[in-house]
């Protein structure tokens, strides 16, 4: 977007008052205030953000939206205010021989401004998550939230304004055009959750004000069941993990891999307990609905080309499809012998299409994932210690969680991040005050310091010092 664009330039203006302000770094009290405020924005309006979310998808399980966004954002909150005094202490780091006794110390520090982009999948958690790690760390913050979650949008701006001030965090709602201009604004650290293709174009735009990113981004997250494992024990947490949201979670399993001769078993584990789980998903409140229609046609298609393809396609629920498409609802669809170029397999699948993937031997499955994009998680069902690090150490993926779904995500003391084109860079916790953080590294320096013998006019003090610096003592 043209930089002289009034939606530039209004943005432009935001952000140059929170830069003001800013000069002035926010001290532990402050930063305190700041993350009180964002706990109260959870704890006192969770029945309007329940509904916000409600508005926003037209059917959003009430018990999702306080699992899965209220609770991990207040858990995030909470151990940032736990933890914040220790992180914002200064670290001691050792110095060499040479220069003792000098003291260095790593001091965080506030970067400035952030720019947050926000999808629509968890507006809430995915708004508040990076907030908290933006405010502790010191920072003033926009927030750009996405067109598809309009109410959650106008209800995290009235709150941020009464909760925190607009001269702390200001959210910003619009379209594409907006979203543009907001990647575009030199902010001093952009943290951007969305789709990887969007990625790119945020990278793009922060780099003519080199501005550094931390990519929240998407992809195929397998699920491997080694061979041999229970399957009864695979499938709760797996209808739990795709089923959650409809399967529009970024670290949803987007496909299984399993071996061919226990391909039955898992089928009928699954047609069993996906109906348990979500009886009649049409009219079941607790299934959440897809996000708009064209998102709902998107999955419609790639379901109908795998089916012309030649795959199998089995819905499993029990409503009829009339009531599904007035919901706007997709029951858990598995999809078996699906060809590897059909859109299902090749993109990421956001919805509860779920491809099943037979494999021969476990280096046949483990060959199969690194063929493919680095994924944002992958989760693998295995008792056996030594497979477990066959697997980890055959793979590269964002984050792992072993004998369940999604749940390392909602582990504060563990990083969140992807790798290549699943993101970079990480949030949550401790590293997520990091990524916030300029890390200054400080050297005091000592009245005795030995580095005076360095100092020109350069005799033979120095190259006796110098030949011992290097090791050559004669
Ligand atoms: P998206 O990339 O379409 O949009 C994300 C945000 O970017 C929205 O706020 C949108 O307004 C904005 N945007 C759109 N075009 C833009 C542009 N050209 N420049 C700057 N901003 C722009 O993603 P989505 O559909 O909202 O969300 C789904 C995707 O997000 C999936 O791929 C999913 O895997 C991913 N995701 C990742 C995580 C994670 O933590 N890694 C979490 C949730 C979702």
């Amino acid at each position: 977007m043209d930089a002289s664009h009034p939606i530039h330039d209004s943005l432009h203006s935001q952000l140059r008052q929170l830069q003001a302000l800013a000069t002035q770094p926010a001290d532990y009290a402050t930063r305190q205030r700041w993350l009180a405020g964002l706990a109260s924005m959870v704890t006192q309006h969770q029945q309007a953000w329940v509904d916000a979310l409600q508005a926003d998808f037209g059917c959003r399980s009430a018990v999702e939206t306080r699992l899965a966004e209220l609770f991990p954002s207040l858990e995030g909150i909470r151990l940032a205010q736990r933890k914040l005094r220790g992180w914002m202490r200064p670290q001691r780091r050792g110095v060499s021989f040479w220069f003792m006794p000098a003291r260095a110390r790593l001091q965080p520090q506030p970067l400035g401004v952030a720019g947050i982009i926000v999808p629509w999948n968890y507006p809430i958690f995915l708004a508040l998550g990076p907030l908290t790690s933006a405010l502790a760390a010191g920072n003033r913050a926009m927030v750009k939230m996405s067109e598809l979650s309009p109410h959650s949008g106008a209800l995290l701006q009235r709150l941020c304004r009464q909760y925190l001030g607009d001269d702390v965090v200001q959210v910003v709602n619009g379209g594409v055009e907006v979203a543009q201009a907001f990647a575009a604004l030199p902010f001093d650290h952009l943290l951007f959750t969305g789709s990887t293709r969007v990625g790119r174009s945020v990278m793009q735009a922060a780099a003519a004000n080199l501005t550094p990113v931390t990519l929240e981004l998407g992809g195929k997250s397998p699920l491997l069941i080694a061979p041999g494992f229970d399957k009864r024990r695979v499938v709760g947490s797996l209808v739990a993990g795709k089923m959650l949201n409809a399967g529009q979670t970024c670290v949803a399993p987007d496909y299984v891999l399993v071996q061919r001769q226990e391909c039955d078993a898992l089928l009928a584990e699954l047609r069993r307990q996906a109906t348990l789980a979500y009886p009649d998903p049409a009219a079941n409140p607790d299934y959440t609905a897809i996000i708009s229609p064209q998102h709902y046609q998107r999955l419609v298609a790639w379901r109908d080309e795998a089916t012309a393809r030649g795959a199998r396609v089995e819905a499993l629920g029990g409503s009829s499809e009339a009531a599904l498409h007035a919901a706007r609802k997709l029951p858990l669809t598995v999809v078996q012998d699906a060809p590897d170029d059909c859109a299902l397999m090749r993109e990421e699948i956001f919805g509860p299409l779920l491809p099943i993937v037979c494999y021969d031997t476990l280096d046949d499955a483990l060959a199969y994932i690194r063929a493919r994009d680095r994924p944002l998680a992958l989760y693998l069902y295995d008792d056996n210690r030594a497979r477990i690090r066959q697997v980890l150490q055959g793979t590269v993926a964002g984050g792992v969680t072993v004998n369940d779904t999604l749940m390392h995500v909602v582990q504060d003391q563990l990083p969140f991040g992807g790798v290549g084109p699943s993101g970079m860079g990480h949030y949550h916790g401790y590293e997520g005050f990091v990524t916030f953080s300029k890390m200054l590294p400080v050297l005091y320096q000592s009245r005795l310091a030995g580095a005076v013998l360095t100092q020109p006019p350069h005799g033979k003090v120095v190259q006796l010092l110098l030949n011992l610096m290097l090791g050559r003592i004669r």
